[in-house]
């Protein structure tokens, strides 16, 4: 079946999406923390710790981070609850080792384990975790459905999923310098500061294509997660699901 879906504006077959996607990480993967910081205004960090504190972790939770790039979700809970194991995951080799060099060089790998997988299809037997967080990558699954439906296979009974992802700005005046500056000003900081303009077109335009704060709720419900509900932050830019395995 020749299926089709999006990456960024462009429409792929869904077989090639993850190769895409690998080769935007893999370009982007040495200079990745400099470039959040750059152009979030270093809020990225804020929206992390908020996700944490939302996830009231239990001291000895099992907890699985999807996408975890160079950790730093797993660095903010591996610091504050050093008793909880943390599977740091992802599906492209430069990020994770770009994360476990991190892990090792900041002290922080003492509980974590490191997997290189591909969230669509977790390796774990069902109700292994307590938690899972994933953080910006959702965004650039290639079949988002069938990977919620794994974070819910994974997860213990009333176990917490939390979504960190780019969404939908509220005020229509806000969404159109958001718009101005995502295509405008992102590309340019790309180029100047990783030699990468594509790499940050295709970040503006994965976001504009992922579904906003109302239909990801939707879709985490249809996958049969039970009260779940979001908190917009920076007016929508970016929001945080949360929701429980039922
Ligand atoms: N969570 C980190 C953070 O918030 O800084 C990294 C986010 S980064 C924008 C997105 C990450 O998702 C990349 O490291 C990429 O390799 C990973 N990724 C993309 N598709 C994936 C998939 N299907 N399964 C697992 N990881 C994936």
């Amino acid at each position: 079946m020749n299926k089709k879906t999006h990456f960024g504006y462009k429409e792929v077959q869904e077989s090639e999406k993850s190769k895409f996607v690998g080769e935007v990480f893999t370009s982007v993967s040495e200079n990745y923390d400099l470039m959040n910081d750059a152009m979030s205004f270093g809020m990225h960090r804020l929206w992390k710790r908020i996700l944490v504190e939302l996830a009231a972790v239990g001291k000895n939770d099992v907890i699985l981070d999807i996408a975890s790039g160079t950790g730093d979700i797993p660095k903010l809970i591996s610091k504050e609850y050093p008793e909880t194991t943390i599977f740091m995951t992802d599906i492209n080799y430069d990020m994770l080792n770009g994360g476990r060099n991190r892990a090792i060089n900041e002290s922080f790998s003492s509980n974590c384990k490191f997997c290189l997988l591909n969230g669509e299809q977790l390796p774990f037997k069902n109700k292994t975790f307590d938690l899972i967080t994933i953080g910006f990558g959702l965004r650039n699954f290639t079949n988002k459905e069938k990977g919620i439906k794994e974070m819910r296979r994974s997860l213990k009974k009333n176990g917490k999923l939390l979504v960190l992802e780019f969404s939908k700005p509220v005020n229509p005046f806000f969404s159109k310098v958001y718009d101005w500056y995502s295509f405008n000003i992102l590309p340019k900081l790309g180029s100047l500061l990783a030699n990468d303009s594509d790499s940050y077109q295709y970040l503006a335009e994965s976001i504009r294509m992922h579904p906003d704060q109302e239909l990801l709720k939707n879709m985490i419900i249809e996958s049969g997660f039970k009260d779940c509900k979001f908190y917009n932050l920076l007016n929508g830019v970016v929001s945080i699901h949360i929701a429980y395995n039922d």
